[in-house]
């Protein structure tokens, strides 16, 4: 089917330079590498069509209904947050273009994880936009050749995905800013150790109206790890305690709304369908959420601390 669907693409490519256009163009979407699909079936859960939609001020998720990529407007082009899977990304483009936007309007690419279901199209994101990608170091350092680090807790069954090469480290704590909005990193490792959440202000209405919230982008915290892989062995101890001190981190943090990178590990879905309906009072703003999604995530850890201390 891959074979017949590249032979009719090429035919028409012919056919078009006959006509004085581009090839180019053509030729990447042809079989273009950074957007080769990963995992296809896996990823097709994920992929589910969302439109895209404005949550809170110049805040809007660009994503699917099981994986977020999060836009913000700013004064001086756009913040985008997370790069779905290689095939993804033409709908993300499209996503961006249904808001009235451009991809080349995309300055900065903030990345949560090196995963390939938030990471996988960063590239080609990257690549089209013309933007810096910015992750922690340990982010950065699992960027660049595309994930392969056999220390994450998920190794054995993690795809790679098309390296990421224009890219720039931030600092856990460090003020990103683009025109008139400041992007705060907040380093969370666990889930991955270069994870990253991203926080910011959002405001929208004018004077006495104005409503103004801080939304945090949460990377996953949830445990997830191939079986043989044990939390509490020596060789992980740096890592769990670094997984609770992140639940600790998220628990404290201004957070009005939450955004999670899958919906479903915090309240997205119900809260989208929602907004769908009222717009005021907006069901994104929980300022509880963070701390439930600590606590949902730290308990699981917990589990699996006490099942492997069972099995001593
Ligand atoms: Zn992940």
């Amino acid at each position: 089917m891959r074979n017949g669907l590249c032979a009719g693409i090429s035919r028409i490519g012919i056919g078009i330079a006959v006509m004085g256009m581009s090839v180019p163009a053509l030729t990447q979407s042809h079989d273009d590498p950074l957007t080769r699909p990963i995992a296809p079936q896996s990823a097709q859960r994920w992929l589910g069509p969302q439109a895209p939609v404005r949550i809170h001020g110049q805040t809007y998720l660009v994503g699917f209904a099981g994986l977020n990529v999060a836009l913000i407007r700013t004064s001086a082009g756009l913040i985008l947050m997370d790069g779905a899977v290689p095939q993804a990304v033409s709908d993300v483009k499209a996503h961006i273009r249904a808001l009235g936007f451009s991809i080349r309007d995309v300055k900065l690419i903030l990345s949560t994880e090196p995963h390939f279901d938030h990471a996988g199209g960063l590239a080609a994101l990257a690549r089209d936009s013309g933007a810096t990608v910015i992750a922690s170091a340990e982010g950065v350092a699992e960027l660049r050749p595309g994930g392969g680090n056999p220390a994450d807790p998920q190794a054995a069954w993690l795809e790679r995905f098309p390296p990421v090469t224009r890219l720039r480290v931030a600092r856990d704590g460090e003020a990103i800013q683009l025109g008139d909005t400041v992007v705060t990193a907040h380093a969370t490792p666990g889930h991955t150790v270069g994870s990253m959440s991203w926080s910011w202000r959002s405001c929208e209405g004018k004077g006495k109206r104005q409503d103004c919230k801080t939304i945090v982008f949460a990377a996953s915290l949830n445990p997830a790890a191939v079986d043989s892989y044990r939390f509490s062995a020596p060789a992980n101890r740096s890592l769990t305690s670094a997984f609770q001190a992140s639940f600790a981190k998220v628990r404290m943090m201004p957070c009005d709304i939450l955004l999670t990178t899958h919906p479903d590990q915090g309240d997205g879905r119900a809260q989208l369908t929602r907004l769908k309906k009222q717009r005021h009072p907006n069901p994104f703003i929980d300022t509880s959420a963070c701390r439930r999604y600590a606590d949902r995530n730290a308990a699981r850890l917990d589990a699996k601390l006490a099942a492997e201390a069972a099995q001593r």
